[in-house]
């Protein structure tokens, strides 16, 4: 038996080994949190205090959870597989499968993701001819949400005036239509299986009385209808309840912007009458100026709970501090000193480039492709969004679920089957009438309409006939095939990676069976009832069968349910690069509970970080500090900032002042790279000249551009039009005279490389 508990502190080892009660793990970034929580489940279930279905862990990302139950594996020798360890919407995604009866959803239900939800809505407002411009589709959606988020149902709302009811009313139609349509969305997972156990007396008995530990990561960042979720689950404390463990850090705390309560910290300790509450104030992560920095970055908030770290690691290396004249020459200076890294030894997958929002990130990457530095994108476009992925996936989910009818508008004529705007219409009409699915309408279709509709219900009754016995990886092939998709993609231009992406499907499908435990054979279609070895479901002593949720999901769901759940759960990480050695490229947000030895926080200009949006909101500034003081914990070792005097955002050239985040770190602590560069130098090749800073890449950069620059006509910077993809802004020119191309960013349409000889463009 290993010894667990060796490598922890005098702190982290009372946390870890703290009787069954509620306990509070109140602690800075980089002082292990997260680690003492997956060392006490392993303690736990190693000194026989509960076996490992009695645990229910909840992590903030998909990726957290793998990496607890890897860990877990590597310290005990259990088959973690079944265990109740995931995030707030995985967890919930279970339960609601498991008893999809008692939650009044077919076991085929399917779950929306952000971009369904919101045609949902706009096809919701439509339908109900509501005026789109007084009452925006994501107005409505971000209203919706936001009452699932507390757990308030329509009828639970009270609206003071004719728009407020206006919307109430529009969430009660939309709920309707998922409910019509057997879909959920990513809010109405959680509040649905907190309806489902607040309602089910037995069913929250039997589950409180199985969870005996309840732990959870990232506690400042859950909501209010999530910590509701985890008290119905948690029992009563002192009366048999179930010992619920929650770690985190309120400095930490960053999705207020999405209901996130970090009160919910004060109201735990005072609901679950904590006694253990311990503070960590160790800091193994960072060294010291890193660690410096931050302390004092933090200190300029007024809200806090109050805590400190400390580094035994040493001062190490100063943080390296950039000014950079243009966001290009920021991406490159990037590109340089990741280069040194590189030079040095440092792994890529050890250097993270961490911006403020998305829109930053193209000319980073452009700048680390150019110099053939392989580089990976955290939540960009997921794979499972691309459009060519979301056809296919909408086939897939008519065949196990029809009446999904965002799915149904979505290929009911892609590729184009001569299905026209009226037959839908028409079809609409039928289903209105009936109050039944689009699917199940078409029978009430007469004419050529109906005939053409007749020969779409065929085409997918004929691949799920024809798929049954199949397993999951030839049935997608089938029904690329069959959908027409390929072929479609085949005929189209710019189809090659289309193609690709499509084809990747049937090794997403193989991969995903074999990881999630169902034999390679397995026919997708088959359901629980039949997967489901003896054993798997049982009745407890009130009578209500339960599924063993020990088993593993094959029991709980058909392996095509499971992959679709997949698609829109877990869909954050893109599958073609993982495990590739590759520079880490994402957002602050996405960076939480993460850690490398090198780090460079980019844009840290006013406007940007702290964010525009913050000055608007109450506590917006101090939102934003935390989130700086995430950003800075990430590193290790080395720790780069930098910020440009010019910056394109959204098609518009910005001036921004530096961020006021530099006033309030520690001047010892940081080494100011660059000299002041005066004047934009993009308005004329000339200034970039006279404007070289001392460092060469900037000098490097400006000559590259006034060379590119000259004979095209064009300059990198400028901002023009185009008659099909409107406004975008130059980012790059190659070639000069006929041949002479430009790489340009579309507002709309994201990145374009056009023939300047060819392209209307106008200068704007
Ligand atoms: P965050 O707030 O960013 O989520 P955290 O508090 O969860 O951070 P961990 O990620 O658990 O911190 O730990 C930070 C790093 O310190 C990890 O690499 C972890 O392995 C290491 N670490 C934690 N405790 C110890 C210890 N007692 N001895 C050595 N290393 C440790
Ligand atoms: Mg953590």
């Amino acid at each position: 038996m290993q010894n667990l508990l060796h490598n922890l502190n005098e702190e982290q080892l009372a946390a870890v080994t703290l009787p069954p009660q509620s306990a509070l793990i109140l602690a800075g970034a980089g002082s292990g949190k997260t680690r003492v929580l997956t060392t006490r489940i392993a303690w736990l279930i190693q000194t026989g205090q509960v076996s490992p279905s009695g645990i229910l862990a909840v992590t903030f990302t998909n990726k957290a959870a793998k990496e607890m139950l890897t860990r877990l594996s590597a310290m005990l020798p259990i088959n973690t597989r079944g265990m109740w360890i995931g995030t707030f919407h995985g967890l919930c995604n279970r339960l609601l499968r498991t008893h999809h009866r008692d939650a009044a959803l077919p076991q085929t239900f399917q779950i929306l993701d952000t971009q369904d939800q919101l045609s949902a809505i706009k096809r919701l407002i439509k339908a109900h001819n509501v005026d789109d411009e007084k009452f925006p589709p994501k107005e409505v959606m971000y209203f919706i949400n936001g009452a699932k988020d507390q757990g308030l149902r329509a009828d639970k709302i009270d609206a003071y005036n004719a728009d407020e009811r206006k919307k109430v009313e529009l969430y009660q139609l939309y709920d309707e239509q998922c409910q019509r349509e057997g879909v959920v969305d990513f809010a109405e997972l959680l509040l649905r299986s907190y309806e489902l156990l607040s309602r089910n007396q037995p069913l929250r008995e039997h589950y409180q009385q199985r969870f005996r530990h309840i732990l959870v990561d990232e506690f400042q960042d859950t909501n209010d209808l999530q910590y509701k979720w985890l008290k119905l689950l948690a029992g009563v404390p002192g009366q048999h309840g179930s010992a619920l463990f929650a770690v985190g850090d309120d400095d930490q705390s960053i999705y207020a912007f999405r209901g996130a309560n970090v009160g919910n910290m004060s109201a735990f300790e005072r609901e679950f009458q904590v006694k253990n509450l311990i503070k960590l104030e160790q800091n193994y992560r960072s060294h010291g100026h890193i660690l410096d920095a931050a302390n004092q970055l933090i200190s300029n908030n007024s809200k806090r709970l109050g805590k400190n770290l400390r580094t035994d690691a040493g001062q190490g290396e100063p943080v390296r501090v950039y000014e950079a004249s243009s966001d290009l020459a920021e991406a490159q200076w990037i590109v340089e000193e990741t280069k040194n890294l590189i030079a040095d030894g440092a792994e890529r997958r050890e250097i993270a480039v961490l911006y403020r929002s998305n829109a930053q990130s193209r000319v980073i990457e452009h700048a680390l492709f150019s110099a053939g530095i392989p580089y990976h994108v955290y939540g960009g476009l997921r794979y499972f969004q691309r459009a060519e992925v979301k056809h296919a996936i909408a086939y897939l989910q008519l065949m196990d679920n029809p009446h999904n009818d965002s799915a149904f508008l979505r290929v009911v004529n892609f590729p184009t089957r001569g299905i026209g705007l009226r037959s839908i219409e028409a079809l609409q009409a039928a289903a209105d009438q009936y109050g039944i699915s689009l699917y199940a309408a078409v029978p009430h279709v007469a004419g050529k309409a109906g005939s053409s509709l007749a020969g779409f219900v065929r085409l997918i009754e004929g691949a799920r006939f024809e798929t049954q016995q199949m397993a999951l990886p030839e049935l997608v092939r089938v029904v690329l095939e069959h959908s027409g998709l390929l072929t479609h993609y085949q005929t189209e231009k710019e189809g090659a990676d289309r193609i690709e992406n499509l084809e990747q499907m049937v090794s997403a499908a193989t991969q995903f069976v074999s990881e999630e435990g169902y034999g390679q054979g397995a026919p997708a279609h088959l359901g629980p009832a039949a997967q489901a070895q003896s054993g798997a479901a049982v009745i407890n002593q009130d009578g209500i069968e339960i599924l063993d949720a020990d088993a593993p999901l094959p029991a709980v769901m058909s392996p095509l349910s499971a992959f679709l759940s997949h698609a829109s759960l877990e869909a954050g990480d893109n599958q073609a690069t993982v495990g590739q050695d590759a520079v880490q490229m994402m957002t602050v947000h996405s960076a939480k509970g993460l850690e490398f030895n090198n780090v460079f926080i980019t844009g840290l200009e006013e406007g940007l970080f702290p964010h525009e949006s913050s000055s608007r909101e109450h506590d917006g500034v101090e939102e934003e500090r935390r989130l700086m003081y995430v950003a800075i914990t990430r590193a290790r070792q080395r720790l780069y900032m930098c910020f440009a005097q010019t910056r394109m955002l959204h098609g518009q050239t910005r001036y921004n002042m530096k961020s006021r985040f530099f006033d309030e770190l520690p001047e010892e602590s940081l080494k100011w790279l660059s000299a002041k560069v005066q004047s934009h130098w993009f308005a004329s090749p000339k200034s970039a000249w006279d404007a070289a800073p001392v460092l060469g890449s900037d000098n490097a950069i400006a000559q590259k551009i006034a060379h590119k620059s000259a004979g095209s006509g064009w300059r990198i910077g400028e901002s023009v039009q185009h008659a099909k993809f409107g406004e975008g802004v130059i980012v790059n020119i190659e070639g000069s005279g006929p041949s002479a191309r430009a790489q340009i960013n579309f507002g709309n349409v994201g990145m374009k490389v056009l023939d300047l000889s060819i392209a209307k463009l106008e200068r704007i």
